[in-house]
């Protein structure tokens, strides 16, 4: 059976991943989540074990060492890393897996996961995403600046990934995510039983 494909999605923050991210488990609910573990305190409503798994920095960092986080990256401040075992069992068994990732995550990903698919998220310009940055109102124009400051940074990376998709409306950048994955699955390298029986059935038929 093919492995299930490990699909990442990468974008400064404000880009809107999180809300692409449910739109397209609302619209295909078959994905499997990978749920990190991550060294900062859980905000209001998040649970331990849904949302993340929440431990301290030597938690972690033994996590680490014993090869239970296959990737893992610092983001203001906190680790984020992703648990080895349950990506790897999701994958084997042929289920597609959705992971919300920074771009040092998603190129480890890559890296290591021949069935790997790297998204980039982009806003459709500086200005939307400083819109929708202030729009949350949670931070301070210096916290802006600097989020604005590191979206610049990071869309540096872009070129990197495998796919971009552009966030102009929740909907269409998900459904842009659900084209990008029947596509991979279409890929001939990932189809190679199937191109071995038409070879065969093929084979077959010139004998006859
Ligand atoms: P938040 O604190 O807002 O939940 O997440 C902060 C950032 O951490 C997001 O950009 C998210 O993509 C990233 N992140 C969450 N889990 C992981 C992980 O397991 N590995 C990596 N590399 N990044 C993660």
């Amino acid at each position: 059976m093919a492995k299930g494909l490990l699909i990442s999605v990468s974008g400064p923050s404000g880009t809107g991943k999180g809300s692409v991210l449910s739109k397209v488990k609302e619209i295909n609910p078959s994905f499997g989540t990978s749920i990190s573990v991550t060294t900062r305190e859980p905000r209001e409503g998040e649970q331990d074990g849904v949302h993340y798994f929440f431990k301290t920095k030597e938690e972690f960092m033994k996590m680490y060492e014993e090869g239970e986080i296959l990737e893992y990256d610092e983001f203001v401040g906190n680790y984020y890393g992703t648990p080895t075992v349950a990506l790897q069992d999701m994958s084997e068994a042929g289920t597609d897996v959705l992971l919300d990732l920074t771009i040092a995550g998603s190129m480890a990903l890559k890296e290591n996961f021949e069935q790997s698919v790297t998204i980039f998220l982009l806003a459709p310009s500086y200005e939307e995403l400083e819109n929708r940055l202030r729009g949350r109102g949670t931070d301070s124009d210096e916290a802006i600046a600097a989020r604005l400051e590191m979206a610049r940074q990071e869309t540096n990376y872009v070129g990197h990934f495998d796919y971009v998709v552009v966030n102009d409306d929740i909907e269409t950048a998900a459904k842009k995510i659900l084209a990008i994955i029947e596509a991979e699955k279409c890929r001939c390298a990932r189809n190679i039983e199937l191109l071995e029986d038409v070879l065969r059935i093929n084979k077959e038929m010139e004998g006859n």
